[in-house]
């Protein structure tokens, strides 16, 4: 069986482990990835957070993407009946980068790992890991390429990047419940070839149809756009168990979108994910740290996903230098903790979200700049400025606001 030898081995080519092969490329430590698919391959998670940009220039990607002429996007908007919450990055509370992108991932991620590759890193696609053996730090991994060959790579440390594949997790019984329990989702793209103009064809935005449920539009500069809805498990059992069918069925409850969509057809059956909320028990340990999905994966509202796959797989490639260098590395404080500090604002939005404690802030009709922008600032991905408020008092803040607004104690 032929072995290979690396310092650092990735597993998976998304975003998280592609950024953490550009640092660890840039810093000229060894590293190789091994891929299940073949690319190009469809993945959801199509709209950015402008936090994730600081994460791409850093991993020496930046340039390559920006080349793509993907979709900009500078900001969202929340629309509820007659109400309208919109955020412009370039409103926000703090520092920070105010725009970033939506992005047909099949196509972003090829970007990714053709950059990465280009640059000397090597990728085995069609390469599934099956099993990993630790001894102490080192480890062996088993992988099968082509669904054939097998070979066995040994490397001094694992960044599992591998997604919903959540390699790791599984093989070392990591799983964990989830944060927010019980959502799922539908999605699939159209080709939007009488596409307004202007914001109503470029801007992101979610049709909230009622607290639990909610629609998204993801409009892509190749004239493709993506849609799709999340709400409760129990949601989807109203509609046909044909998902094309229950697609179109779920479609005509939009209202704003009223129509707009209903007539095109679909370019994939649409997808169905059940329970999307993922977690795990720890996100690192002795020679491994767990790094985007296939640590933890909250929900789909604030698109804080690749946000999240990017720093941590940033993070993770930054202690694993030193690691690799025998230095001392505390990964409880300078990792675990550190996402954990962000994941956790991210949480108390997404909760409050779907307690609609959140959504009465969105769409009150006189919104108190400085609210919105230090909310806005947190939507951007800004979730470890403890100056801004939002940020710092993330647990009480919100449901206290909108217990002012109920009590009419407070215009926002
Ligand atoms: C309905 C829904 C909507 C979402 N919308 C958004 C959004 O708008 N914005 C956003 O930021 N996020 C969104 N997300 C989240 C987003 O999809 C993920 O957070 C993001 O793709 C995670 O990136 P990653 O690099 O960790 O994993 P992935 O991008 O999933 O990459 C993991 C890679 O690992 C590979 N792999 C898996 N198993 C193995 C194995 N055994 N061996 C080798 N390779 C393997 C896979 O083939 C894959 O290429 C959404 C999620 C859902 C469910």
């Amino acid at each position: 069986m032929k072995q290979l030898n690396t310092q650092i081995l990735i597993i998976g080519a998304g975003p998280s482990g592609m950024v953490a092969a550009g640092y660890l490329q840039k810093q000229g430590v060894e590293c190789l990835v091994v891929e299940k698919s073949s690319f190009p391959r469809f993945s959801i998670g199509e709209s950015l957070l402008p936090k994730s940009m600081e994460n791409f220039k850093e991993a020496g990607l930046l340039e390559a993407i920006k080349a793509e002429g993907f979709q900009k996007k500078f900001g969202a908007r929340f629309i509820k009946e007659d109400k309208l919450g919109e955020f412009d990055f370039s409103e926000k509370f703090g520092k920070g980068w105010d725009w970033t992108w939506q992005v047909p991932r099949a196509d972003f991620d090829l970007v990714l790992a053709n950059e990465i590759q280009r640059k000397g890193v090597k990728i085995y696609f069609n390469a599934e890991v099956k099993n990993v053996n630790f001894e102490e730090k080192q480890s062996l991994t088993e992988v099968v390429i082509n669904s054939e060959e097998k070979i066995e790579i040994q490397a001094e440390f694992i960044i599992d990047a591998s997604g919903n594949g959540r390699v790791l997790a599984e093989q070392l019984n990591l799983n964990a419940s989830p944060k927010i329990s019980g959502n799922s989702s539908i999605f699939t793209h159209i080709k939007e070839t009488n596409r307004p103009k202007g914001k109503e064809g470029e801007l992101i935005t979610f049709e909230v149809l009622d607290t639990k449920t909610w629609f998204w539009y993801i409009p892509f500069s190749n004239g493709n756009s993506s849609l799709g809805f999340v709400s409760e498990n129990e949601w989807f059992e109203g509609f046909s168990e044909n998902n094309s069918v229950a697609f179109k069925e779920m479609l005509k409850n939009l209202k704003y979108y009223n129509n707009r969509f209903n007539s095109y057809p679909f370019l994939f059956e649409p997808v169905k994910l059940p329970n999307i909320s993922r977690n795990v028990t720890k996100i690192y340990g002795k020679g491994f740290a767990l790094t985007g999905n296939s640590a933890e994966f909250l929900d789909p509202i604030f698109s804080s996903g690749v946000a999240f796959a990017t720093e941590s797989g940033l993070r993770a490639a930054k202690l694993t230098k030193l690691e690799v260098e025998g230095k001392k590395v505390d990964w409880e404080k300078d990792y675990a903790e550190y996402m954990q500090a962000g994941i956790s604002v991210f949480s108390s939005y997404v909760k409050e979200w779907y307690t609609g404690n959140l959504q009465k802030l969105f769409f009150h009709e006189n919104p108190r700049t400085d609210i919105r922008e230090q909310i806005c600032a947190v939507l951007a991905g800004y979730v470890w400025d403890k100056n801004n408020p939002f940020v710092k008092n993330h647990q009480r803040i919100i449901g206290n606001i909108a217990r002012m607004i109920d009590r009419e104690e407070i215009n926002i």
